[in-house]
């Protein structure tokens, strides 16, 4: 990874000295988030600065057995701690997401604090807002693996102990869907083999993570398949959609619906899959596609949100069969453009 010697310059000249930092990352924090925020949290700290990790709301229930993943403030539940830490700040780092929208209600939080600096750590295209130093790098595959990178330009790689080599490889597996999606580069596999030497148990963390979900689970994931997917465009594209009602009768956990997305490409023909998950007041809207379908710019374009070109996502604030019916339209407008 190619990290400008300029914006290292500028990192470790705002580090000069002790500081207040808090590490922020989206809602709905994934494996990439909370990795990449614990390890650059730790190597932070190792160097005397006072950090705290905040996130929007709850992480997934198959993340909890993370070491370090309790001391992150959950905003929704713990609003008083982390509006101290954001006042209290002399440095905002943003790890994992491109704009500020991406936060929800902690952005309110953060623009009482005017004075500190921002740093964003990010692998989305197009950060939306301005930032007094940018590593924004959309060809890594994991923000982990740029925070991994990030460290090794600071300190050198073999200051990574084994607990920061943990959450990091958290973060670049399920971001690339172990080891599958695209960026895939003999660095990446470099930095793996130095997380590797730190003696984590790669099998361990794999079980940790993909085979630790509940039977309601299992069976929401069967339900949704079978019942719930729908084809278009001659069964190149594909769609779900779930109501709360629906989770409900599943005893559905947040996190519960994470990677049904990605189970339609699995269909050798598919180019492009969403689904359609209903919140209190929104419908959340999840994107994958194959090669050169880009649903970064299809989320955009018609659901108001972003990310990569082959996973992205968005936001609805019309019914479940409304959402669909647009999700039609867009679909055969964006065929007949020649995009799928
Ligand atoms: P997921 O479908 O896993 O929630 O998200 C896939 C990708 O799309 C992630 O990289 C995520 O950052 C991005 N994404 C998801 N929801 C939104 C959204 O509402 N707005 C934007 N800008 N990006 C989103
Ligand atoms: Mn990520």
């Amino acid at each position: 990874m190619e990290l400008s010697q300029q914006s290292i310059e500028s990192l470790r000249n705002i580090l000069e000295g002790e500081k207040n930092i808090v590490i922020l990352s989206h809602t709905n924090p994934d494996g990439d988030a909370v990795g990449s925020s614990i390890a650059w949290g730790k190597a932070l700290e190792r160097v005397g600065h006072k950090v705290t990790c905040i996130v929007p709301n709850r992480f997934p229930y198959y993340l909890a057995w993370m070491n370090g993943i309790n001391d992150v403030v959950i905003y929704n539940q713990q609003s008083d701690i982390a509006a101290e830490a954001i006042a209290k700040a002399d440095i905002f780092f943003c790890l994992d997401f491109h704009t500020i929208s991406r936060l929800d209600s902690l952005s309110d939080e953060l623009s009482r604090n005017t004075k500190a600096k921002r740093v964003l750590i990010d692998h989305h295209l197009n950060p939306a807002e301005q930032f007094d130093v940018m590593f924004s790098h959309p060809e890594s595959s994991s923000t982990s693996y740029l925070v991994y990178c990030i460290i090794a330009a600071l300190w050198g790689e073999k200051s990574i102990t084994r607990e920061q080599a943990e959450v990091l490889y958290v973060g670049m597996m399920t971001d690339t869907g172990n080891f599958s999606f695209s960026y895939l580069t003999p660095e990446l596999f470099r930095a793996v083999a130095v997380l590797a030497e730190t003696g984590i148990d790669i099998p361990q963390i794999y079980n940790n993570v993909y085979n630790s979900f509940t039977e309601g689970r299992a069976r929401l994931f069967g339900y949704t398949i079978n019942r719930k997917m729908r084809t278009l465009h001659k069964g190149t594209v594909a769609y779900m959609s779930l109501t709360e009602e629906e989770m409900r009768r599943f005893w559905f956990q947040q996190g519960d619906s994470e990677g049904f997305v990605n189970y339609p490409l699995t269909i050798k023909k598919m180019k492009m899959s969403a689904i359609f998950i209903e919140h209190h007041d929104f419908i959340r809207v999840s994107l994958r596609s194959r090669g050169k379908v880009d649903v970064n710019i299809f989320a955009g374009r018609y659901f108001n949100g972003g990310g990569h070109k082959n996973a992205a996502g968005g936001k609805s604030f019309v019914s479940m069969e409304e959402t669909i019916r647009n999700f039609e339209k867009a679909v055969a407008e964006y065929a007949a453009e020649g995009m799928i």
